[in-house]
């Protein structure tokens, strides 16, 4: 990453760390702070979302320029991060990052006194932000290290590097829950949807697939756009049946970030669109709807709703 590049996530509220690391405060942990509302994973999964650092460990490293992203897509390593910094160093640097944000909130009259005193001992990471985490080759040994101070972790991949997924199975440092995103119902919509830098995308992809259901909370999500990647719930159901997963999330694509450039407000899903089609995938897959959250955009999808689907802490 270069100086400029750096100065532009600044300006864009991330904050650095070491060489391929930022967090961002997400808009749900500061709602979160002022007690007005959470995140849809609260509320599906009892997340607190007011101790949640929303983070990336390979912020410019992807092999896919999804039209979605959040991302300056003009600066996308297709490669494995080399010489990487230390699970200890981002971790403890992702916290340091994430809570000096958080100490300018102090003096502001909305926030809930108690919130804010455990806000700034999160208990959360989330490896989602922008990136792709499978890139950064000590990932096993980040996630040991998340979980070792008692934190839990959410892992966001685009399946891309099976031979990853195995090595967090392998070593069993497998993320509190882990999710694939399942970006396109078919190889011509992916393939226009996510613009890969590598060849096979679409087949490495199903590859993970077929792996992602030894992970105890495992998770797809459908990130939705019309006229982009919302047609054939058929073909989305056709690649979900057999892989019998846990959760199953459909939510509408934000042109948000960098979004915006590539996604036209009038293509994002409303709520009742997103129902719609969610309605339509589980009934093909015999699932129910078993949470949803309007101002999200966003449905859950089980086959049958359990009392482990809120994680314990
Ligand atoms: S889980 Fe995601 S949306 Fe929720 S607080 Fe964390 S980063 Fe924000
Ligand atoms: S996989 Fe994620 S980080 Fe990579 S281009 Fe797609 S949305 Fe962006």
């Amino acid at each position: 990453m270069d100086g400029v590049h750096k100065k532009l996530l600044e300006k864009q509220g991330y904050r650095i760390v070491g060489k391929h690391s930022a967090i961002k405060v997400c808009l749900w942990c500061k709602r979160s702070i002022k007690a007005k509302d959470a995140c849809y994973k609260n509320t599906f999964y009892g997340i607190n979302s007011w101790q949640c650092i929303q983070s990336s460990v390979s912020i410019t490293n992807c092999y896919l320029r999804c039209k979605f992203c959040w991302r300056d897509l003009s600066i996308t390593e297709p490669e494995e991060i080399k010489d990487p910094d230390s699970p200890k160093f981002i971790v403890d640097n992702l916290i340091k990052e994430h809570v000096k944000y958080l100490q300018g909130f102090y003096g502001d009259k909305e926030i809930n006194d108690q919130r804010m005193e455990e806000a700034i001992k999160p208990r959360h990471i989330a490896l989602s932000l922008a990136g792709d985490a499978t890139l950064y080759p000590l990932l096993p040994e980040l996630i040991g290290e998340i979980h070792s101070r008692n934190m839990t972790s959410f892992l966001v991949t685009n399946g891309l590097r099976p031979d990853v997924l195995k090595k967090l199975l392998v070593t069993k440092n497998t993320p509190t829950q882990m999710y694939i995103t399942l970006a396109a119902p078919d190889k011509e919509t992916y393939l226009k949807t996510c613009n890969p830098l590598i060849d096979n995308a679409w087949e490495t992809l199903q590859e993970s697939l077929e792996i992602l259901p030894q992970f105890p909370r495992n998770t797809i999500r459908l990130t939705l756009a019309k006229g982009i990647n919302m047609h054939n719930p058929e073909g989305y159901a056709k690649i979900l049946k057999p892989l019998n997963i846990k959760f199953i999330e459909l939510k509408a694509a934000m042109p948000v970030g960098y979004a915006q450039y590539r996604v036209e407000y009038s293509s994002m899903p409303s709520h009742k669109e997103i129902k719609e089609f969610s309605e339509e995938i589980a009934k093909i897959l015999n699932y129910k709807i078993v949470n949803e959250k309007e101002n999200s955009r966003v449905t859950l999808l089980m086959k049958e709703d359990s009392e482990d689907r809120k994680i314990k802490f």
